[in-house]
């Protein structure tokens, strides 16, 4: 396997949870429950909440948005929160980030339920993670091991997490730990990144800068991951890309992951699945 095709895999794994949701409401009468909180009218959160709502439908859990006013306050917002984690119908909740700036987004997420925190950025859940004894993984790491585990053993492996930000690339190396493998965690401050690289059996970059890994940092052997998402001018054309220089690098990899159609249909899989289990986690308390 050459491209790690997220989209093909996300399609398999959605069929798979499909089934179980069904199960899930014969049996118990009612379809895992996800409620989005929307705030203001931010154009790339308004297409993913909208694509979650899509996906969510086709495997079967139901799915809600609250659209709140990109004024609303904190205490307005955090009132809505206290009445979803006060709802029995609602299994998870999802705060879509960014939050205007007048909000602190920690104390919003730290304020959910953490039995409904199906994004895991809650302090309890990253705890938990970090500890080796999760509860709820965040989406995007969940997606990127479920990528890498579809095509190696992780045990030993080396590997190097571009980017240490608190939803992608920390929770990632505390999950890649707890699969024993070895992580490199490097962020803008770390030297000799190139090298560290290239002593390393995978790579996943997740720092939000247009093809930074370049394809002299790779060797026959490497497994890339690429969670960016950059849009950038091309002869006049927007465009999409990663954080890996795809086409240069793409041939002297042994495999890797294409922007679009890698992490992005694998993080909201990992959603649906991560609602689906905090559904069957409450019914059987
Ligand atoms: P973020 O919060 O902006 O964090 C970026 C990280 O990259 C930081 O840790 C930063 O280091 C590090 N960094 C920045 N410049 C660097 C450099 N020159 N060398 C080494 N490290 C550097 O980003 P994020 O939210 O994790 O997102 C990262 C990318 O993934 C973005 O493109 C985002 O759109 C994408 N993303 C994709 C998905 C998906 O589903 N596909 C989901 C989430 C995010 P410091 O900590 O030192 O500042």
């Amino acid at each position: 396997m050459k491209i790690i095709d997220g989209k093909l895999l996300a399609e398999e794994l959605n069929k798979d949870l499909a089934r179980k949701n069904l199960l899930f409401k014969q049996k118990f009468h009612k379809k895992p429950y996800l409620a989005v909180v929307l705030v203001g009218d931010n154009a790339a959160s308004s297409i993913y909440v909208k694509n979650k709502e899509k996906q969510a439908n086709i495997v079967g859990i139901e799915s809600e948005v609250i659209n709140l006013n990109k004024n609303v306050s904190e205490k307005e917002l955090l009132d809505v929160i206290e009445s979803l984690n006060k709802n029995n119908k609602v299994d998870g909740i999802l705060v879509q980030l960014p939050l205007p700036n007048h909000i602190d987004s920690k104390n919003v997420i730290d304020n959910i339920n953490p039995d409904k925190d199906v994004d895991g950025f809650n302090a309890r859940n990253v705890g938990l993670l970090a500890m080796g004894i999760p509860k709820v993984i965040p989406c995007t790491p969940l997606g990127c091991y479920k990528m890498l585990e579809n095509i190696t053993n992780l045990e030993g492996k080396k590997i190097a997490v571009l980017g240490r930000s608190n939803i992608v690339g920390k929770p990632l190396a505390y999950l890649l730990t707890n699969k024993n493998a070895t992580v490199t965690l490097i962020h803008s401050k770390s030297k000799g990144i190139k090298e560290i690289c290239m002593n390393s059996d995978i790579i996943v970059a997740a720092i939000g800068k247009p093809k930074f890994v370049k394809h002299t940092w790779v060797h026959k052997k490497s497994i890339v991951i690429d969670v960016g998402i950059n849009v950038i001018s091309e002869r006049g054309r927007r465009k999409i890309v990663g954080d890996v220089d795809f086409e240069k690098t793409f041939s002297k990899v042994r495999a890797i992951s294409p922007v679009p159609g890698g992490v992005g249909p694998m993080t909201i899989h990992c959603l649906l699945l991560n609602t689906y289990n905090l559904a069957y986690l409450k019914v059987n308390l």
